[in-house]
């Protein structure tokens, strides 16, 4: 039997932001219990693999990772090992079956459990805490939210929607909302710390409700939008399809609501959305960004397309090609398909060849590249406000995000502004993904 005698973590993340948060929520609960994060993780008594499992890279890269930490078992035989995430959910017990060398598996759900789970295994025991228990408790107090410079909020878990390529609703398990008055309470506790920024998070963060009442996500987001010190509001993933005129309108109602959105389109053929089980069509997504744009001129939008998704033809790939040209996103996140066990997806006919999605994906990234250099190059000139989030690769020069979600670098001159301040920045160059400026001169 190993005593459990961890003094300091390291915990790896992969995927989206509600991963991003469950991270923190972890390291909360290991600091309030002494332990500290380390910078090497050579150096680590306790490694957590936070996973994901969207995409099959990002799956075989969690195991390859694991591989090669076991072998640091040998120099620290005190060293524990977590699997945690939508992969631990995934695998489960076989992954202890799998990897003698792995402590405990820790599923998304169940992430509040971790200090108990590391009590356990101090008396031996190889916990397999998976699955999605009825009540669930977010113990505010305890995300350490340390280095961030924006205060993520659930709003929503899970996701009942089953798109057929998605394994999100078996990682994540069955959507349930957190009552409005839980979130508001956060949102102040968050913005009482120092935080401008807050977003919103959910799988299908615009299907939020009321538990038991007759509120929605347009209430929700009016009545965050309301809290003294909010100065950015933003939320993410939005499902096309439930985004209703009532929401669209708080983007014309509160200014503090980011001038950005993420709306994942998937595909631009209506073929291949109703194959995906998506429910929307083309045209009804276009209808949306219309709206939207009204609503909120300049609106920067992104999204997400599955480039080769089963069945995809040449036609269907050009209604994308399209899409993109038509809308002309700020930005996109395009990725081939990628079949996951379990899904309706791997039971359809007529799969893409793999040369010839590789060749689409390079066409549409291709695309969207000369297009977002030429919306950024429309900014040079004008002044955005920064929220500053780091130091850019480059000496002297910081980094930070406008309320659009572009990324601005800009020298530290006059001075260097503190992290997770909002600063002024004169846009001076455009790159398609980022873009580069300088602090006004003081008048
Ligand atoms: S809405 Fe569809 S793609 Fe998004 S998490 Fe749910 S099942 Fe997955």
């Amino acid at each position: 039997m190993k005593a459990f005698t961890s003094k300091t973590f390291w915990i790896e993340t992969w995927g989206c932001q509600m991963n991003e948060l469950d991270t923190q929520r972890m390291a909360g609960q290991l600091m309030q219990s002494g332990m500290l994060p380390t910078r090497e993780v050579e150096d680590a008594d306790l490694i957590l693999l936070n996973s994901c499992s969207v995409r099959a890279k990002a799956e075989n890269k969690v195991f390859s990772q694991l591989g090669r930490y076991r072998q640091l078992k040998r120099t620290n035989p005190d060293l524990l090992i977590g699997l945690c995430g939508c992969v631990a959910q995934q695998v489960g017990e076989s992954a202890l079956d799998r990897n003698p060398d792995l402590d405990f598996v820790l599923g998304p759900a169940r992430v509040g459990e971790l200090s108990e789970i590391l009590e356990r295994r101090r008396f031996g025991e190889r916990v397999v805490a998976t699955g999605f228990p009825e009540e669930r408790h977010f113990d505010i107090d305890t995300i350490s939210r340390a280095g961030a410079y924006k205060g993520m909020v659930t709003a929503i878990e899970g996701c009942d929607k089953n798109c057929t390529f998605c394994i999100v609703p078996f990682t994540r398990g069955p959507e349930r909302c957190r009552p409005m008055e839980e979130i508001v309470a956060e949102v102040e506790h968050l913005v009482e710390y120092g935080f401008l920024e807050i977003e919103l998070l959910g799988q299908t963060v615009n299907h939020w409700r009321q538990p038991e009442g007759r509120w929605d996500f347009a209430d929700l987001l009016d009545r965050v939008a309301r809290v003294p010190g909010v100065e950015r509001l933003r939320f993410v993933t939005s499902y096309p399809r439930d985004f209703s005129p009532r929401m669209v309108e708080q983007f014309a109602r509160h200014s503090n609501i980011c001038p950005y959105l993420h709306l994942p389109v998937q595909s631009g053929s209506d073929r291949i959305l109703k194959r995906m089980g998506r429910g929307y069509t083309v045209e009804a997504f276009l209808q949306l960004v219309d709206q939207l744009r009204q609503a909120r001129p300049g609106i920067a939008l992104s999204t997400d397309f599955i480039i080769g998704f089963p069945g995809e033809t040449k036609e269907d790939f050009q209604a994308t090609i399209s899409l993109v040209e038509d809308v002309e996103f700020a930005s996109i996140y395009a990725f081939k398909y990628s079949p996951r066990p379990g899904t309706a997806a791997v039971n359809l006919p007529n799969p893409v060849d793999d040369g010839i999605a590789s060749q689409r994906l390079q066409q549409v990234l291709a695309l969207q590249e000369r297009i977002q250099r030429s919306l950024n190059e429309k900014l040079v000139g004008s002044e955005m406000e920064v929220l500053v989030t780091g130091w850019g690769e480059a000496a002297q020069l910081q980094s930070g995000r406008t309320a659009c979600h572009r990324i601005v670098h800009f020298p530290a001159e006059p001075a260097a502004r503190p992290l997770g301040s909002i600063a002024p920045v004169v846009i001076e160059k455009a790159n398609p993904h980022s873009l580069l400026g300088r602090q006004p001169l003081l008048q």
